[in-house]
C-alpha cells in the first residue's frame, strides 16, 4: 500500500472517517476480467453513430493509460473491465454517449464519484459513463446551488462552508454527490435537515432511450431519484439542492472500552440504545465496534450540553476513556471525518436499518462475537431519525426506512488480494445471523450483492412504482446491472 499506515491507526480512519463507512460484486463477472489490456479499435462498422470527434465527451480505450486511472473504483476488491470509459463534459454528451451504446448494443455503467460498494458503478465490456469532468457547484441564488453529479464531498463543502452554507451530506471527502444523493444520502445534519435526497428541488436526467428529461416536467422521476436513482432510470446530468444555515462550530464527544469481550459491548450497546432513544435532531452518534476495542461517537453543533452530560454519566462506569470535546471550526471538523482517499481492499455493506435495540437483542452477541474473533471487521450503528422521518420528506421521495431510526453496517478490511476470500467467507457468516434473524431492512447506498430480497430491502413497498417508473424511462434496461430494478412488463 502507498501511504503506510499501522492497522489500527488504518481501522479507525476507516471506521470513524465515514460515518457511515461504506459493497459482492458479480462473481462471475470479477473473474471474467480480462487479463490484458487491449488496443482495440472500436470497428468503424459497428458505430452507426460516431461520437469521436464530439466536443462533448472524451473517449478512453483499453490500453490508454488514462483508461486504466479511470476504470478503478474506491474498492480495489472489484476489478471491471469496461470497454470503453467516456468522460463527458455536459449533458450533451452523456446524450451522446448513451445513444452510441444503444446503436451499439452496450450496456451502461455511470460513475460519479466511484464509491458504490458493490462497483455498480462500471461493467465488463460495456460502455462506463464517467462524470468526472461533471463536478461544478454554482450558486443560483444566496441558499439554492446547482451541483454536478461528479462533485465529490470536500469540493461541495469547500464551496458551500466559506458561504455558512449546508447541505445534510455524507462525511466521506472522495464520495460523489451523483450516487450519494440517489441512494439517500445521510450525515451528520441530517437528523436535522433530512436525507440528502431531501434537499433535492430539482434535476435533470437523460433516460434509457437518449432523451432528456428536467423534473420539472417529470415529477415522478424526482420522486424516484430520491432514494431509488442509482442508474435505475436515466443518468442524473444536474441537481439543484436547497441548502441551510451552517453551524460556525462543531463538537466530537468519544467514548472508548479497551479490551472488551462480547458480553461487555453488548452491556453498553443497550445504554448505547437507551442514551439515543430521544437525541437531540442536532446531535449524531455511532456505536463503532472494532474487535477489542469499542468506541462511541457523539457530535453537536448546537451545544446540547445536557445530552453531552448523560452520555458521559450513563457510560462513566462502563467505559475506560471519555473524552469531551471543544467546539472547533465546523469545516476544520469535517475535515477530520473525510477519511482515506485512494482505493483499499474492502467489503462494507448495510446490515440491517432498525427500530430499536429489540430489534437484534436476541442474537446480537453472535455477532459481536464474531466481530472480536474477525481483525479486520467493524459493526457499526449508526443514528438516522429525527426529522428524516418527517412526513413532507417520506410523501415526496422514493427513500422508505424513514421510521428506522438506526442503520447499521458491517465492514471488513483487509490488504491483499489473496486474503479476499477469507475475509468475504468471515463477513458472509455475520450477515447470514442477520438475515436468519429476519433484518430485512437494508439501505440501496450500503448494497450488498447477497441480499435475497433486495428489492423490497431497499425500496420497501415503493419497489411496484419504481418499476413502473423504469418501464417508462429505460424500457430496453439499457443501465440494467445486477440489483437494478426490474421493468414492469404488466402494467395493470
Ligand atoms: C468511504 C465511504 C464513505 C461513505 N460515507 C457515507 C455517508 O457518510 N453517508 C451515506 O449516506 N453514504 C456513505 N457512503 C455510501 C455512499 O453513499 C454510496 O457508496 C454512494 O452510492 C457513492 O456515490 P458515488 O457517486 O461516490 O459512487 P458511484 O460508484 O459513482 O455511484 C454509486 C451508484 O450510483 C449510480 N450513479 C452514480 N452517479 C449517477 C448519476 N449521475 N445518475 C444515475 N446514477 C448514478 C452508480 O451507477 C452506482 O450504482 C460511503 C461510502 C464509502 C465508500
Amino acid at each position: 500500500m502507498k501511504n503506510k499506515i499501522s492497522r489500527n491507526k488504518f481501522l479507525k480512519l476507516a471506521a470513524l472517517g465515514s460515518i457511515g463507512l461504506y459493497v459482492n460484486a458479480c462473481r462471475t463477472e470479477n473473474k471474467k476480467k480480462a487479463t490484458e489490456a487491449s488496443t482495440e479499435k472500436i470497428p468503424a462498422d459497428t458505430i452507426s453513430i460516431d461520437i469521436s470527434s464530439s466536443q462533448n465527451l472524451i473517449i478512453h480505450k483499453k490500453g490508454e493509460t488514462i483508461y486504466e486511472t479511470l476504470r478503478g473504483g474506491f474498492n480495489k476488491r472489484i476489478q471491471k473491465y469496461p470497454k470503453l470509459i467516456v468522460q463527458c463534459k455536459n449533458t450533451q454528451g452523456i446524450a451522446e454517449a448513451i445513444n452510441y451504446a444503444i446503436a451499439n448494443k452496450l450496456a451502461v455503467a455511470v460513475k460519479s464519484g466511484g464509491h458504490c460498494f458493490e462497483g455498480f458503478s462500471s461493467n465488463n465490456d460495456g460502455l462506463v459513463i464517467n462524470l468526472s469532468l461533471m463536478n461544478t457547484v454554482e450558486w443560483l441564488d444566496n441558499s439554492t446551488i446547482k451541483i454536478q453529479p461528479g462533485c465529490t464531498l470536500s469540493k461541495l463543502y469547500d464551496t458551500i462552508l466559506p458561504k455558512r452554507r449546508i447541505i445534510p451530506a455524507g462525511s466521506c471527502g472522495g464520495v460523489g454527490v451523483g450516487g450519494l444523493t440517489l441512494g439517500g444520502g445521510y450525515g451528520f445534519f441530517s437528523r436535522k435537515y433530512g436525507l440528502t435526497c431531501d434537499s433535492l428541488v430539482e434535476l435533470t436526467i437523460v433516460d434509457g432511450k437518449g432523451n432528456i428529461h428536467h423534473s420539472k416536467d417529470n415529477p415522478d422521476l424526482l420522486w424516484a431519484c430520491k432514494g431509488g436513482g442509482n442508474s435505475n432510470f436515466g443518468i442524473v446530468t444536474e441537481m439543484i439542492f436547497k441548502t441551510y444555515d451552517a453551524p460556525a462550530h462543531f463538537t466530537s464527544h468519544r467514548f472508548k472500552a479497551l479490551n472488551v469481550d462480547a458480553d461487555r459491548v453488548q452491556t453498553i450497546m443497550e445504554k448505547w440504545f437507551q442514551l439515543t432513544a430521544n437525541l437531540p435532531v442536532s446531535c449524531f452518534s455511532a456505536f463503532v465496534h472494532n474487535g477489542r476495542t469499542l468506541n462511541i461517537l457523539l457530535t453537536d453543533y448546537e451545544n446540547n450540553v445536557k445530552t453531552v452530560q448523560q452520555f458521559k454519566e450513563t457510560l462513566t462506569a462502563f467505559v475506560d476513556k471519555i473524552t469531551i470535546g471543544t467546539p472547533k471550526p465546523l469545516a476544520a471538523s469535517l475535515k477530520n471525518y473525510y477519511g482515506i482517499q485512494y482505493p483499499i481492499y474492502f467489503k462494507n455493506a448495510s446490515a440491517g436499518l432498525y427500530e430499536n435495540y429489540a430489534n437484534i437483542q436476541p442474537f446480537i452477541k453472535d455477532v459481536l462475537q464474531k466481530v472480536i474473533d474477525t481483525p479486520g471487521m467493524i459493526y457499526q450503528i449508526n443514528t438516522l431519525g429525527g426529522n428524516i422521518n418527517q412526513l413532507s420528506f417520506k410523501d415526496t421521495s422514493a427513500y422508505p426506512h424513514r421510521a428506522y431510526p438506526y442503520l447499521s453496517e458491517l465492514q471488513t478490511y483487509w490488504d491483499k488480494e489473496s486474503q479476499s476470500k477469507k475475509y468475504e467467507t468471515a463477513f458472509e457468516e455475520v450477515q447470514s445471523i442477520f438475515s436468519n434473524n429476519h433484518i430485512q431492512t437494508q439501505y440501496r447506498n450500503y448494497p450488498d450483492i447477497n441480499f435475497k430480497d433486495w428489492q423490497h430491502a431497499y425500496y420497501g413497498e415503493n419497489y411496484s412504482r419504481l418499476q413502473q417508473i423504469k418501464q417508462q424511462f429505460d424500457p430496453n434496461n439499457v443501465f440494467g446491472y445486477e440489483q437494478g430494478i426490474e421493468r414492469k412488463i404488466n402494467i395493470s
